[in-house]
């Protein structure tokens, strides 16, 4: 089997099992109790958070540690709500309508509760642009809050964050970023972007190696969030209940260890994945690539690790299932919500609503090659062609 699904999740890696199965059998005790074995666990838990700020470039901030990147994000959108709601704001956001739906269907609930949410579209490259989040920001009523990804989990777009952020600070608005799919790869700096960064920031282990049902919020100083939960106070109030320490300690083996990789991962994959791509280009000339051409570090490109493409005439839920039996697993849409092959809202929302139904996701990881690749490419090619035949 070639696996091409490293955006849906990841393998957990060796050196995260180790570290997680060394913490229950040595520091197994609940981080929160006075005692010395509880005192054990809350370091190592501590160290953990000490691991993902190192990742994230955030010495400053909050990290809150959640059961996941779909929890952080609620946390985010719905604590964003409550705080605005508290200090009157007018009951108005904006997103966009690429985001993962931990994001989407969280706004589409602030809705049912009464909020006006803009939702804007991506280019055809499935970039947000700049100029439409402007006017939406100076539209008024002025929105409470504004949350835009980072990098798009279908095409692998790297939005413009720095200058939502910049525009929207300007107004006083702040930015949460779903930075899910960009953080394992990509160095985030919060740092160093300063007052230009994003206010809020979600990520995920399991895209980088680390264990599924555990993620975090990043949260800038100051800020005003309300929590989801009410419970023991556990991560300064914002997160309370018993931690998933043993998940947590994975996570920040992984986060140690993509802060290391990351450069020279992303060189990698850009020739893995760069590999795949051409040899499908060149036995299939009409394949689309969904997303920007460049891969590139900077807003408007591509991450390397993901590659969308568009199949004219093609049913993507027909290829998908001959590539499974092909051995080549690859996703139509978000595998996040796996099970349901609807056509893709990222594609639609992109203005090519006819390759909505007729493009697959193929991403890459720390344990593809480049010969795996072309022999995958061979695959696609072939059983797309047999398909439209
Ligand atoms: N946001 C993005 C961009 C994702 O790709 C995912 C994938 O699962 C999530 C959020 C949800 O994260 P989790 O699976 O940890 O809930």
């Amino acid at each position: 089997m070639i696996y091409l699904d490293w955006a849906a999740t990841t393998p957990i890696r060796e050196e995260v099992l180790e570290a997680m199965v060394a913490f229950e059998r040595e520091a197994w005790a609940n981080p929160s109790s006075t005692h010395a074995a509880g005192r054990q666990a809350r370091s190592r838990l501590e160290a953990a958070r000490r691991a993902v700020r190192r990742w994230l470039g955030a010495e400053t901030g909050r990290i809150v540690f959640t059961s996941g990147g779909t929890e952080a994000d609620n946390l985010a959108v719905f604590g964003l709500a409550a705080a605005a709601e508290a200090r009157g704001r007018p009951r108005r956001a904006v997103t966009s309508a690429i985001e993962h739906r931990a994001v989407l269907d969280a706004f589409r609930e602030l809705e049912r509760r009464g909020w006006e949410v803009t939702y804007l579209p991506g280019d055809g490259r499935g970039l947000v642009p700049p100029e439409s989040l402007e006017a939406a920001l100076e539209a008024e009523p002025g929105p409470a809050f504004l949350s835009l990804m980072w990098a798009n989990n279908e095409t692998g777009a790297l939005q413009p964050v720095v200058e939502a952020a910049r525009l929207a600070h300007r107004r006083g608005i702040p930015v949460h970023s779903d930075a899910v799919q960009a953080a394992p790869l990509l160095e985030l700096g919060l740092d160093a972007l300063g007052p230009d960064g994003p206010d809020l920031v979600a990520v995920s282990a399991h895209k980088l190696g680390g264990p599924k049902g555990v993620g975090a919020l990043w949260i800038r100083d100051g800020l005003e969030l309300s929590p989801l939960l009410f419970g023991g106070g556990q991560e300064a109030e914002l997160r309370p209940g018993t931690e998933n320490a043993a998940g947590i300690v994975g996570f920040g083996r992984a986060a140690e260890l993509a802060a290391r990789e990351a450069g020279a991962e992303w060189e990698r994959l850009r020739r893995v994945a760069g590999r795949f791509l051409g040899e499908v280009r060149r036995r299939l000339p009409d394949a689309v690539l969904n997303g920007p051409e460049e891969v590139g570090r900077r807003a408007g490109a591509r991450l390397p690790s993901i590659v969308n493409l568009g199949f004219p005439g093609v049913r993507a839920e027909s290829l998908l299932i001959r590539l499974d039996l092909a051995g080549v697993e690859a996703s139509a849409g978000a595998a996040c919500s796996a099970g349901s092959l609807e056509p893709s809202h990222v594609i639609a929302a992109m203005g090519r609503p006819e390759l909505a139904g007729a493009s697959l996701r193929f991403s890459f990881g720390r344990l593809s090659d480049e010969e795996e690749a072309a022999e995958a490419a061979a695959i696609v090619a072939r059983e797309a062609g047999a398909l439209r035949r």
